[in-house]
């Protein structure tokens, strides 16, 4: 069954994305949200974003005004006769446990239906519902007309030909979709921890300063932004609740939240939009500039960068272990959900895995408990590659 009529609910930050990508995408879309001051300003958002495209060249003012037409926003019995829904309601399991079962009683048992969610598994998501195989994750980023990645997560009971299909219409909206098994964190998330953990733990060591690990991170590594400039922009509070979600839901060491980041957000230190975070903000800039020319030698520099990059190298290992992608999606994920200028496998490739291997032990070496030492505790896929 192809899909022609699109669902989205939920028309706040990640929906209006969503619903703008369909439509252009050639999708009949009908847009949701129980409020109806969300759902108006959602469809606005997204009007407003198909002129700004058409002004900028993106796309030819035809396209603009097709894709336009494409719209409809609806009250929740709109949805029936949607061939898929994608969900883009708030995160809360209980909240979408209810939705996914009205959705299946008002777009029948044959309706695809996607949740949008980042760190909820979909199994748990469509425990209620009478047909698991026909619901799946379609997990985009933030903005999605921006971001090209969309991870599709399959649930312990979805079926195969629902992650074709989500899969194809991923590829109609101009996303590259990746595979991913419903793991904490799914790849990205997962798969990212170490950036900022292990700069937190280098920050922790006094090591280097945090301009000097931003600076380092963007200029010898690539990185678009360094890991506390990332923390300050994302809000230091919503980074530990992320933290803290992962330790929760498995213990692994290596996801430990570090102490810094509790003392900051008990301190008020949010980052942006507190004004003070790991730097200092006025009008939402940068108060200070990081200093220009590197106060640190191309000695701490290598460590900096080689020790983060281990790191990540060491957990896609992990996670590929654990069957949560293939390493060519890991690759692909982090290159465009985060904009990683490589991924953890071409990283290995680049510096060679007998230096990240030799990285880690040195780490571990160092580790002054048994507990720290685990962190650092190699991958048996990557061991073998020495
Ligand atoms: P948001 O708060 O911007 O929008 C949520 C919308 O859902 C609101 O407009 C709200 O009115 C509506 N809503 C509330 N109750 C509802 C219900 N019962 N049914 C349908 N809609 C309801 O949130 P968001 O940032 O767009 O996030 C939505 C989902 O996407 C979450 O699961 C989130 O984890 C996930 N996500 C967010 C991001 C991000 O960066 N914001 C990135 C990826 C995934």
């Amino acid at each position: 069954m192809s899909v022609e009529r699109l669902g989205v609910v939920g028309a706040g930050t990640m929906g209006a994305g969503i619903a703008q990508l369909g439509c252009l995408g050639g999708f009949e879309v009908v847009l949701h949200d129980p409020d109806p001051q969300a759902l108006a300003s959602g469809a606005d958002r997204l009007r407003a974003a198909l002129a700004k495209g058409a002004g900028k060249g993106l796309w030819e003012p035809a396209e603009a005004a097709q894709a336009e037409g494409k719209l409809e926003t609806v009250a929740f019995d709109g949805l029936a006769g949607c061939d898929l829904v994608i969900e883009a309601a708030p995160e809360d399991l209980a909240l979408k446990r209810k939705l996914f079962a009205e959705l299946e009683d008002t777009c029948g048992p044959d309706a695809l239906l996607a949740t949008n969610t980042s760190s909820i598994p979909v199994s748990e998501i469509a425990a209620e519902t009478a047909k698991p195989e026909r619901v799946c994750g379609m997990h985009f980023f933030n903005p999605p007309p921006l971001m090209r990645l969309v991870e599709i997560i399959a649930g312990e009971r979805t079926g195969e030909p629902a992650l074709v299909q989500a899969t194809e219409v991923a590829r109609a909206m101009d996303r590259e979709p990746v595979r991913t098994a419903d793991a904490p964190g799914f790849i990205v998330n997962r798969c990212n921890r170490p950036f900022a953990l292990e700069a937190l733990r280098m920050l922790g060591e006094k090591v280097a300063t945090c301009a000097e690990i931003d600076r380092t991170m963007r200029d010898d590594g690539g990185y678009r932004m360094g890991p506390f400039e990332l923390m300050d922009l994302i809000g230091v509070d919503v980074n530990l609740k992320v933290a803290q979600s992962f330790y929760s839901q498995r213990e692994v060491p290596r996801w430990e939240p570090h102490p810094i980041q509790e003392e900051m957000v008990a301190a008020g230190k949010l980052g942006r939009k507190a004004g003070q975070g790991f730097y200092a903000y006025e009008g939402g800039r940068k108060a200070e500039e990081i200093a220009r020319g590197s106060t640190v030698g191309a000695e701490v520099r290598r460590t900096i960068l080689e020790r983060i990059v281990s790191c990540l190298v060491n957990e896609a290992s992990f996670a590929v272990a654990e069957g949560v992608a293939e390493p060519a999606d890991v690759d692909t994920a982090m290159r465009l959900g985060l904009n990683h200028p490589r991924g953890p496998f071409e990283w290995r490739e680049e510096l060679g895995a007998d230096r990240v291997i030799a990285t880690l032990d040195m780490l571990a070496e160092a580790a002054e408990s048994e507990r720290e030492a685990e962190r650092y505790r190699v991958a048996d896929s990557l061991r073998e590659l020495a």
